[in-house]
């Protein structure tokens, strides 16, 4: 209200930084202050009707902001202390005032309603903090504390500053700050337990630092207090889970590894051990622990895949291979794993699982040796391998024992087992690492040679098998020899069929076998040529059974006694361009190929057709029959009977005039089944003959045991009359009358063995010295000229 004093403060204040309004009284000071544009105001301690000291209350009451600065009279002391008390920021003796004084008290006034503003602000901000946070001093007492501390030990802040700070932890928990925390002033990160006002306690994670005062000295600790304990049943819920997974890797198959790429270690779970043979604290932490037990030749594509996953080449890490086991025996594992990546693709860690397959993968379990599907699985991977470097020959070994199953019968299957093993590890010792030794089965081995630098590089290795093979071995106290025929197929072009070269190793075996056992063989091209010529053949049998190129010419068989004709054997021929081929020739395929049922019956058709001719041409009185070879697979042949009969039916034949040739053998072996089959039509006059009796070993003494009507001497035996078959031939006739069984000499060629078997009382012969086979016209021809009259040579009309 001071005119005068208002042009003094306008004087004294710089109008380039302040500027200053004036109001007059009480009531417009009040309504100035609540608009708050100001930054400072300047307050008469005498004001008309009112103390300024009032205005200054009120202001402060309704907390406006702004600082106030009270001006006084000179040396009105307690007026002073009385405005600051009321809430003044400072005040001013009017008769000392000046330029700098009032210039400095308002800057200060307005520096610390700032500094108060933002200590507020923190003061705020520390209340409403979630964390928990408390200033100690150096003795321990609680100075400050925020509601958040004080909520989370269910104090209110006021208990909370009453009391010490060790209060606030169990007693076995509390431990006070280290001499050298506090002097290095360093922060401290701790994980403790708290109480609570009620006894109970929380898990709590503490950050401290310690408040230096401007000298460097402590002045008071703060600490941050965090509840941890959702975290801690997190972490407690992982361990579990954790732990669950544990178990589960403890519980499956699946051995587990796991492996840290930048430490360079790996888990192995306890599973992966076991597979292997071990207990868990046998097998360390290091990759040598898997990778050095790798066979050497599956280690190089193991550790190039490792890399591939590894370097993002592969999206997985998969591999099949051998591993050795505790007990020194490979087995064969499936491996397979993932890369775990940061952010920039980088694999940290592999982990992955390993499956024993060595079942699956069908090892011969006797010998451990790969068995047969994976043998050509090996080939086949080798032969892409030399179909792709075209330098790479490689070559395959069949390996048939001979002479095992003598070891079989005559020392039990348990010393053939043994036997079995020991040639397993004397083949695997003839071979380099890489090349494949395997058991097909039985006593027949294979071994592919991986790679055959030098052109006779498989018979070097097939020679040192033989040599290898021949020291006995012992087998129950007993020494066991055996030796080994071998097959060997090379791969000259790289572009052979895998089946080609285990088919051709096969017969180079079947050759080695046949050239006298205990040998090796080379598949070569004149096998080669052989075999085509057998396929060749095959294929124009099958045309000529298409074409009905077969023949059948017959043989006259005469009764020695009177010299006249007592039958024919039908023969087959096979009529081959202009050729007419012998059974020699092609019988053998025939047979081999199954045509030899429907040529078979070809035969005996014709046979059939012709000797019911024969009927016609003699009459009732005399029965000429016809002799039909049948081979083992024909007689044995379920249908035959009913064949036959149906044969007989179509043509009109008699029973009687049917005769089958048949080998001793076929006759054992049927065992009187399929005699059994015929007998209704033996019955009716079909008769059985055993043919080329004496040939083979032949049961004189059981042929009264053989349900047959005749037996036909072989030619090779009357062939020998001269050097040393006679008293066989004795024999054989002798047996045979005695069960009045008939004998045919087969053979007869020369005068001397005509007359030789008529004087032994032979009964009935055929051969060249009475006539080659003939067609059916000329057979039908001999007949009706009467020539079984004449004796000697039977001859057609005019012969
Ligand atoms: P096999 O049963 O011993 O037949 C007699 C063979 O001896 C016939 O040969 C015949 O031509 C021949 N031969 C006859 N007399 C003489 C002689 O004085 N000296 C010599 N060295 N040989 C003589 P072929 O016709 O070549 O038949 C050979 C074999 O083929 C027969 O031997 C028989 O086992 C078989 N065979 C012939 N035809 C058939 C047939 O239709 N079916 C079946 N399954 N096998 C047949
Ligand atoms: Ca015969
Ligand atoms: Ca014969």
């Amino acid at each position: 209200d001071d005119d005068t004093f208002h042009f003094i403060l306008k004087d004294l204040l710089s109008p380039a930084r302040y500027s200053l309004d004036r109001v007059a009284g009480y009531a417009a000071a009040l309504e100035a202050m609540a608009a708050g544009t100001h930054d400072v105001y300047l307050v008469d301690y005498r004001l008309p009707g009112h103390s300024g000291l009032d205005l200054v209350r009120e202001a402060s009451a309704r907390g406006y902001a702004a600082p106030m600065l009270v001006l006084t009279g000179v040396g009105d002391r307690e007026v002073d202390l009385e405005a600051m008390k009321a809430g003044a920021a400072d005040y001013l003796d009017k008769g000392r005032i000046d330029e700098v004084t009032l210039e400095r008290a308002i800057r200060h006034a307005i520096e610390r309603k700032r500094a108060a503003d933002s200590l507020r602000q923190l003061k705020k901000a520390v209340d409403t903090l979630q964390i928990g946070l408390t200033i100690t001093d150096v003795a321990g007492r609680i100075v400050y504390t925020n509601p958040a501390e004080a909520a989370l030990h269910g104090f209110t802040v006021e208990e909370m500053l009453r009391s010490e700070g060790r209060a606030l932890s169990p007693r076995e928990d509390w431990q006070p700050p280290s001499v050298e925390q506090v002097r290095e002033f360093r922060r401290w990160k701790r994980e403790r337990t708290r109480q609570r006002k009620d006894g109970t306690v929380f898990p709590v994670q503490l950050l401290s630092d310690v408040v230096m005062d401007e000298g460097g000295r402590p002045l008071a600790i703060v600490t941050l207090c965090e509840d941890i304990t959702e975290r801690k049943q997190a972490e407690a819920a992982l361990r579990e889970s954790e732990e669950r997974y544990a178990l589960a890797v403890r519980g499956t198959n699946d051995g587990i590894w796991d492996w840290d790429l930048a430490s360079d270690r790996v888990y192995y779970s306890p599973r992966w051990k076991a597979i292997l043979g071990f207990e868990d604290p046998e097998v360390g932490d290091a990759p040598a622990e898997w990778l050095g037990r790798i066979h050497p030749d599956d280690i190089g594509r193991v550790r190039a895949k490792l890399a591939d996953h590894r370097e993002g080449r592969i999206p997985l890490f998969e591999d099949e291979h051998r591993i050795r086991h505790k007990d020194g025996v490979y087995r064969w594992v499936l491996s397979r794993g993932f890369a775990v990546r940061d952010a920039s693709g980088r694999a940290h860690r592999m982990a992955g699982a390993q499956t024993d397959v060595t079942d699956r993968r069908a090892y011969d379990s006797l010998t451990g040796l790969p068995n047969r599907a994976l043998f050509v699985e090996r080939v086949g991977y080798a032969a892409s391998r030399a179909r792709r470097r075209s330098e790479h020959r490689f070559a395959l070994l069949f390996i048939d024992l001979d002479g095992f199953k003598a070891v079989n019968d005559t020392l039990g299957h348990p010393a053939g087992d043994q036997v079995l093993i020991g040639v397993a590890r004397r083949l695997e010792a003839c071979v380099r690492p890489g090349d494949v030794v395997a058991r097909l089965g039985g006593d027949e081995y294979a071994v592919l040679l991986e790679r055959i630098d030098q052109p006779d590089g498989a018979t070097e290795v097939a020679s040192r098998i033989l040599v290898e093979l021949r020291p006995p071995f012992s087998v129950g106290g007993r020494d066991v020899t055996i030796s080994a025929s071998i097959g060997i197929a090379v791969s000259l072009t790289g572009r052979e069929a895998v089946e080609d070269l285990v088919r051709d190793a096969d017969t180079a075996m079947y050759r080695a076998k046949a050239a006298g056992k205990d040998r090796y063989e080379v598949f070569d091209e004149d096998l080669r040529l052989r075999l085509q010529a057998r396929t060749d053949l095959e294929t124009a049998l099958l045309g000529a059974v298409e074409r009905g190129e077969f023949r059948v010419v017959f043989q006259p068989i005469v009764r020695l006694a009177t010299g006249r004709l007592a039958g024919f054997e039908a023969l087959l021929r096979w009529q081959r361009g202009d050729r007419l081929a012998a059974p020699d020739e092609f019988l053998a395929m025939v047979e081999e190929t199954g045509l030899i049922l429907p040529i078979g019956s070809v035969v005996l058709r014709e046979a059939c057709r012709q000797a019911r001719r024969w009927q016609d041409l003699t009459g009732p009185d005399l029965v000429l029959p016809v002799g039909v070879n049948l081979s083992d697979k024909q007689f044995r042949d379920p249908a035959l009977p009913t064949r036959i009969e149906a044969i007989l039916e179509e043509t009109g034949l008699l029973a009687a005039g049917l005769r089958l040739e048949v080998s001793e053998a076929a006759i054992i072996e049927s065992a009187g089944a399929g005699t059994q089959g015929l007998s209704a039509l033996r019955a009716r006059g079909l008769q059985v003959h055993i043919d080329d009796f004496g040939s083979g070993y032949s049961s004189l003494r059981y042929l009264h045991a053989f349900p047959v009507d005749g037996l036909k001497i072989d030619r090779s035996v009357v062939a020998r009359l001269d050097s040393g078959s006679e008293p066989l031939v004795r024999a054989i006739l002798e047996a045979a009358r005695g069960i009045r069984l008939p004998v045919t000499a087969e053979g007869v060629e020369t005068d001397a063995q005509w007359s030789r078997m008529r004087g032994l009382q032979c009964e009935l012969a055929q051969g060249f010295r009475f006539s080659a086979p003939v067609d059916a016209e000329a057979a039908a021809g001999l007949i009706s000229a009467g020539a079984w009259h004449r004796r000697g040579r039977v001859v057609g009309s005019g012969g």
